[in-house]
C-alpha cells in the first residue's frame, strides 16, 4: 500500500501533561477508526462526547470527539479529531488502539498540512504561511503570516498566471490568424498591454524590498567592542528586562550569548560578541557558530567603549551606534545624540541607566528597517527568486514579440510556469520534502 493511502494520526496540541491533547487522524480509515473507538459515528462538526475503547472493550478515556468527513476538512481527507485528557499514559494508550488498527500509522512532520496542500485546499505559498504562523515570537510576525496563509500572495499570483494564460492565448490567436507568418502588430497590441501592465504589477511587489522576508528573519544587532568595556554586562541589562524576552534560555545562563527580543511586535535578535568564545562543548560550539555567522551580517553594531574614548574600530557595512559606558564613574547623566554621525548614548552598562533609551531607539530603528512589512508580498526568498523569473520572462516577451509571435509565446509560457511553481502546482517535488520537513508533526 502506498505511503499516502495510510491513514495518519499524531498528537497535534503541545506537550504533555496537559488539560486536554487532541488527537488527530486524517485518511480513509479515519471513519473506521472513531467508529470503533467511540462505538459509533458522531454527526459531522458536532463536538460528541463519547467513551473511547479499544479492540478489547477496555475504557481508553471520557473524551469529547469530532468528525470531518472529506472533503470538507484541513486535509481534504476524512478527518478525526479527538480531544482526550492529556496525560502521557492516555495518549500511549491511544496511540497503541490506533496502531492496532490496520493501514493507520504515526504522521510525519507537516504530513497534515502536505496532504492538504496535495488535496488542493492550500496551496505553497499559504502552506508556508502556516509554517510562519505556527512559529511566530512577535505580533507583527503573526499578523503577517496569517496573510499569508489566507492568500496574500497566492491570490496575486493565481490571477497574474490567469492573466499570462489569456495574452498567451491572444499571441496564439494571432499565430494562427496569420498563415502567412507576420502578424500585424496591431493585432499584439492587446497582448502587450496586458502584459505591460502585469509586468508592472510584479515589477512593483519586487521593489517593496524584502521587508517581508525581514519580518520573518528578524533584526540582528550586534554588541562589539573591545574587552572589559562591558558588553557581557549590557547584554544580561538587556536580556534582564523581563517585558521584552522571547528565547527561553535568556537570563537563566550567566553569559548569554543570544537573546531574542520582542521589541514592539518586531522580532530582535541581539548577540554579544564576548560571548561568542572557543569551547570544547559540542551544545556550546553550535552555538557559538550560529551566533558568529549571524554577527557577521549584522543588520546594526552598537559599538560599545569606554565613556570617553570615541574610537571605532568596525569596518562592515552595518550602520554603528557608540555606546559610551560606565557614565557612573564620572558621574555624567544619560545623554543621548541621534542628530547627524554617529548615534551616541551614554550609558551605566552596570546600573542599567541609559538602557530604556537604548531600547526605545531599537524599537525606532526596527520601526524604518522593517518598514510597512506588512504590506510586503514576498516573505521568503524563493518567493522573490520565482517573481524575478517571472519578469524576466514578461520582459523578454515584450522585446521579442517583433520578431516572432513564437518567441513571444514560449516566453509568456515560461512565465506562467514559473507562477505555476511559485503556488506549488508544477515542478516542485524535489522542494515539498524541504518545505514540509520544517513543519512539526502532528500540524
Ligand atoms: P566585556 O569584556 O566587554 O564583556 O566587559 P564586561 O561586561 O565583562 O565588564 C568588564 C568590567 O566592567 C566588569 O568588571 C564590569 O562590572 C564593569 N562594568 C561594566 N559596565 C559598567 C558600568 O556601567 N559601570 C562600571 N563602573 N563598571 C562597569
Amino acid at each position: 500500500m502506498h505511503p499516502h493511502d495510510q491513514t495518519i494520526f499524531a498528537l497535534s496540541s503541545g506537550r504533555l501533561p496537559s488539560a486536554i491533547a487532541i488527537v488527530r487522524l486524517s485518511g480513509s480509515q479515519a471513519g473506521f477508526a472513531l467508529q470503533t473507538l467511540a462505538g459509533e459515528l458522531p454527526r459531522p462538526r458536532i463536538a460528541t462526547r463519547a467513551l473511547l475503547r479499544d479492540v478489547t472493550g477496555e475504557p481508553i478515556d471520557d473524551a469529547v470527539v469530532l468528525w470531518f468527513p472529506a472533503p470538507a476538512s484541513a486535509t481534504g481527507e476524512d478527518v478525526a479529531e479527538l480531544h482526550i485528557h492529556g496525560s502521557r499514559a492516555v495518549v500511549a494508550t491511544l496511540f497503541s488502539a490506533l496502531s492496532a488498527l490496520p493501514n493507520m500509522r504515526t504522521a510525519e512532520p507537516g504530513e497534515f498540512t502536505r496532504r492538504a496542500f496535495e488535496n488542493g485546499k492550500i496551496d505553497l505559498t499559504e502552506a508556508e504561511g502556516l509554517d510562519d504562523l505556527i512559529h511566530a515570537d512577535t505580533d507583527r510576525q503573526r499578523r503577517r503570516a496569517l496573510q499569508q496563509f489566507r492568500g496574500l500572495l497566492g491570490d496575486r499570483a493565481r490571477e497574474w498566471r490567469r492573466q499570462i494564460i489569456e495574452a498567451s492565448a491572444l499571441v496564439e490567436a494571432g499565430i494562427d490568424f496569420s498563415d502567412e507568418g507576420d502578424v500585424p502588430q496591431e493585432l499584439m497590441r492587446p497582448a502587450t498591454m496586458r502584459i505591460e501592465t502585469l509586468l508592472g504589477e510584479i515589477e512593483s511587489v519586487l521593489a517593496e524590498g524584502g521587508r517581508a522576508e525581514r519580518l520573518r528573519e528578524g533584526l540582528t544587532v550586534v554588541i562589539a567592542g573591545p574587552p572589559n568595556v562591558g558588553k557581557s554586562t549590557l547584554m544580561n541589562q538587556i536580556a534582564r528586562r523581563d517585558v521584552a524576552i522571547v528565547s527561553p534560555h535568556a537570563g537563566t545562563t550567566r553569559d548569554v550569548i543570544e537573546v531574542q527580543l520582542d521589541l514592539d511586535g518586531y522580532p530582535v535578535t541581539v548577540i554579544d560578541t564576548a560571548g561568542i568564545r572557543d569551547t570544547d562543548d559540542p551544545v556550546e560550539q553550535e552555538g557559538v557558530r550560529r551566533a558568529r555567522a549571524r554577527a557577521a551580517d549584522a543588520d546594526l553594531v552598537l559599538w560599545l567603549a569606554e565613556r570617553d574614548e570615541a574610537k571605532i574600530d568596525y569596518d562592515g557595512e552595518a550602520p554603528v551606534w557608540l555606546l559610551r559606558n560606565k557614565i557612573d564613574l564620572s558621574g555624567d547623566g544619560v545623554d543621548v545624540q541621534r542628530n547627524g554621525g554617529v548615534p551616541t548614548y551614554r550609558i551605566a552598562a552596570k546600573n542599567g541607566k541609559g538602557v530604556p533609551e537604548l531600547l526605545d531607539g531599537l524599537v525606532a530603528f526596527a520601526g524604518e528597517y522593517f518598514g510597512s512589512s506588512e504590506a510586503g508580498l514576498i516573505s521568503r526568498e524563493r518567493h522573490r527568486k520565482l517573481l524575478e523569473e517571472t519578469a524576466v520572462s514578461l520582459r523578454r516577451s515584450l522585446e521579442v514579440v517583433s520578431l516572432g509571435e513564437e518567441l513571444a509565446a514560449e516566453e509568456l509560457r515560461i512565465a506562467a510556469f514559473a507562477l505555476g511553481k511559485l503556488l506549488g502546482r508544477v515542478d516542485v517535488e524535489d522542494l515539498l520534502d524541504v518545505i514540509f520537513r520544517e513543519f512539526c508533526i502532528g500540524k
